[in-house]
């Protein structure tokens, strides 16, 4: 078998990657800029990481602060079409996973006709045909890895869909952990507890390939090893780096072998109950992985081993259990909630929940265990009771 692997032509990362901006910007030739926000970053000073290099360059810019957290459709039209009516040159995007994948849209989309709607994966009717604006991605968040995937993720009114095409890639991505030391403990740890899961999942995915393998497992050992200390000790450079690191590696893989059950059950998590998206993926982890684990057992057990446990001693059976309750203590660690009951997620709603996850075929393509419509309704019941049950288990 072959694969396939895509490699944004452009990062900068690590401690005061920044510095790389300005000559980012002078060989783009750009004049008029525009800088993709939410109104929260703007407001606490980080975009003057991107405004004071502007000015000195002389660039104008405009600051557009419209990004809400996990953007639905509407406002990915209402960004595109600003960017079509202005004479932009180029789109910085700065911020976490939705101010990022509302600049790659922003670039590609106002290079064509149409509406974002028209370009949904799983209902739209055009296709992304060309690159679009020159686009500069700077993270502040260690999560989505949106800085080097192909996708922009909308929210719709029960679900989530995405906007995908190579085109979308970034020209730069510039990953500094120096802009996460302000991230508030829950954003780290369901930011984390993203990035985490992009890896985990790109490990098991039935398209995994050992270069996607290569980046899931370091992503792993990186963020296993710093979550905890970077949502308790936020000014914990050390930790806010690996997890930089982590993020981004977990995007790569991520990217070339996808995300499967996990992703696909969160979409109608956010969709309907507008939880953050780390945290629907955090709360069903353990639930998915648990249930799959018969199909990906040898590489439940190297998570294990890449999360910093032992298996000596272990069968490989005994060694992937250990990894899903190793994956329970770890969300719980980080203080996000272990059941869907806690969210406030109504027993009721997982038939409708089952009914819209079925939809993410593109995702659940991917998975090692077939995931049938009766499979996904016990997932999200383990998940609302709070117990992991394995495939076959009553
Ligand atoms: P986010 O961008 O929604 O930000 C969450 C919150 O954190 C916001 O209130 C924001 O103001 C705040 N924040 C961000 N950086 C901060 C900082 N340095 N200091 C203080 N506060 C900060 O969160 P996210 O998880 O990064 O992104 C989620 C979105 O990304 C969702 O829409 C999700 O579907 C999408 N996503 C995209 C991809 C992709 O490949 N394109 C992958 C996974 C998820």
């Amino acid at each position: 078998m072959s694969e396939k692997i895509t490699l944004p032509p452009l990062s900068y990362t690590g401690w005061g990657a920044m510095e790389h901006l300005p000559a980012e910007l002078k060989r783009f030739n750009a004049r008029h800029i525009l800088i993709v926000t939410d109104p929260f970053l703007h407001q606490i000073g980080l975009t003057n990481h991107v405004i004071a290099p502007l000015e000195e360059l002389g660039m104008t810019y405009e600051v557009y602060t419209e990004v809400v957290p996990e953007p639905p459709l509407a406002v990915g039209e209402k960004l595109v079409a600003f960017t079509r009516d202005n004479n932009f040159d180029a789109v910085i995007g700065i911020g976490g996973g939705s101010a990022l994948d509302l600049s790659k849209l922003a670039g590609v989309l106002s290079q064509h006709e149409g509406l974002v709607a028209d370009y949904l994966n799983l209902t739209g009717s055009r296709q992304v045909t060309h690159k679009g604006l020159p686009t500069i991605l700077i993270p502040t968040t260690s999560g989505t890895g949106s800085e080097v995937t192909n996708i922009s993720v909308l929210a719709l009114e029960t679900t989530k869909d995405v906007v995908a095409h190579d085109a979308l890639i970034a020209d730069v991505a510039i990953v500094d952990p120096e802009l996460t030391m302000s991230l508030p403990p829950k954003v780290t740890a369901a930011t984390g507890a993203d990035a985490l899961t992009h890896a985990i999942e790109a490990y098991v995915s039935k398209f995994a390939s050992p270069v996607s393998d290569a980046l899931a497992l370091q992503a792993i050992r990186l963020i296993s090893s710093s979550i905890r200390t970077a949502v308790h000790q936020g000014d914990n450079k050390e930790a806010r780096t690996k997890m930089s690191y982590g993020s981004y590696l977990a995007g790569l893989a991520f990217f070339n072998a996808g995300v499967a059950g996990v992703h696909g059950l969160a979409y109608p998590l956010g969709g309907q109950f507008h939880l953050a998206h780390g945290e629907s993926n955090a709360v069903l982890l353990p639930y998915v992985m648990g249930y799959i684990r018969s199909s990906c057992e040898e590489r439940m057990k190297d998570i294990y081993e890449a999360m910093g446990f032992s298996p000596s001693g272990m069968s490989q059976t005994e060694a992937s259990k250990a990894c899903v309750r190793e994956l329970k203590r770890l969300v719980e660690d980080i203080n996000i909630p272990l059941t869907l009951q806690e969210f406030s997620i109504p027993k009721e709603a997982i038939q409708s929940l089952t009914d819209d996850a079925i939809l993410q075929t593109r995702i659940l393509a991917r998975s090692p265990l077939k995931l049938e419509l009766e499979d996904i309704f016990t997932i999200y019941a383990a998940a609302y009771e709070g117990k992991v049950v394995e495939k076959g288990e009553k």
